[in-house]
């Protein structure tokens, strides 16, 4: 499948007290067209940095992109300046966030915010592109449309407003579409409708989607691909699939053990990931993980492993391979987890 983005060896950082910290630590991964890719882990991964470096917002928060190439349909994004990357945002590359209150205008109706929208990468007259906005609304689910495109954010609801955000985000027919957390501000219900339309969209109009979360089991709900980051770098990228019936990495089965499964055994506990996510300041020698790993061993104190293919995944543990057959739970019961 057609390659649509490709990140190589990307490092983003950021000033803090004269030094600059690293938040994405050097790295590759792609997204082929019509694939949903998912970003999965903690706050304080990099998945956010990633997906702002990706759309070059980055730079308008004090943060740098000092490596690596970002190739979007083979275009090399770092080299455009900020006129190109505003029309591609928004145009080839539309993004959504996960609080709409804070991204929809207050003072415009949501009509007018979707007419602008539309017109910024579209020359058709006012009514045309009113016309279109009400038929975005319906397409995101949005009933009696002729009333909605009249009202203002804070007379919709979380998740009308980020149906909302999302009519916004189709409103320039993106390739790629970049959603950060988009649910996580919605209650169950209303997340797996939101996640609905999103998979329907995608099955519609061939997008590619590029969904960034903390939540393995939205990953499970939504992903073709997993990438899993932690502490800035990549741990594991599998099929959705294969990271969740077989995970490579002791992080990605840490995330995966420490979700409530359907099927489980009653009176269990859930197992969790002991310690904490280290501070960008303060990544620990050779694997970033080994602090919190229960197989770290001498070589994962003294040296990083890289992200290596293995059968056709790749994961960055020194261990993978004995671990691969040693986890004795290694059917995590890929349909409980979603
Ligand atoms: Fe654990 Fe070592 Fe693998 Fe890191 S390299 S994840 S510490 S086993």
């Amino acid at each position: 499948m057609e390659k649509i983005l490709e990140v190589k060896n990307l490092v983003t950082g950021y000033k803090t007290n004269g030094a600059v910290v690293k938040a994405v630590d050097g790295i590759s991964f792609d997204i082929r067209k019509g694939e949903t890719v998912c970003i999965v882990g903690e706050s304080g991964s990099g998945k956010s940095v990633t997906s702002m470096s990706i759309i070059r917002l980055v730079e308008f928060e004090n943060g740098q992109i000092m490596d690596g190439e970002i190739l979007f349909n083979q275009e090399n994004l770092i080299n455009k300046d900020n006129d190109e990357m505003r029309k591609i945002r928004g145009s080839q590359i539309s993004m959504i966030f996960q609080e709409p209150l804070t991204a929809l205008n207050p003072v415009f109706t949501i009509g007018k915010q979707i007419v602008e929208a539309i017109m910024f990468h579209k020359k058709i007259t006012k009514k045309e592109a009113y016309l279109q906005a009400e038929a975005l609304i319906k397409l995101v689910g949005i009933s009696d449309s002729k009333t909605r495109i009249k009202q203002y954010p804070h007379e919709l609801s979380g998740g009308m407003r980020q149906r909302v955000m999302i009519a916004i985000a189709l409103a320039s027919e993106p390739e790629l579409l970049i959603a950060d957390e988009p649910t996580t501000a919605l209650d169950v219900t209303i997340e797996a409708q939101i996640l609905d339309l999103l998979r329907e969209l995608k099955r519609e109009r061939n997008m590619s989607i590029m969904l960034i979360t903390h939540d393995i089991g939205v990953a499970a709900e939504m992903a073709d691909r997993v990438v899993i980051m932690y502490a800035g770098k990549i741990m594991e990228i599998s099929s959705a699939e294969e990271i969740f019936n077989e995970p490579l990495h002791p992080y990605s089965k840490g995330l995966l053990e420490s979700v409530p499964k359907m099927k489980g055994e009653r009176g269990v506990e859930l197992k969790s990931i002991t310690g904490s996510i280290p501070s960008l300041t303060q990544i620990p020698n050779g694997c970033r993980f080994s602090p919190r790993c229960p197989y770290a061993t001498k070589v994962c104190y003294e040296s990083e492993p890289d992200l290596e293919i293995k059968e056709g995944r790749q994961v960055a543990c020194w261990l993978s391979d004995q671990l691969n057959s040693a986890y004795s739970n290694r059917s995590i019961e890929w349909e409980s987890v979603k």
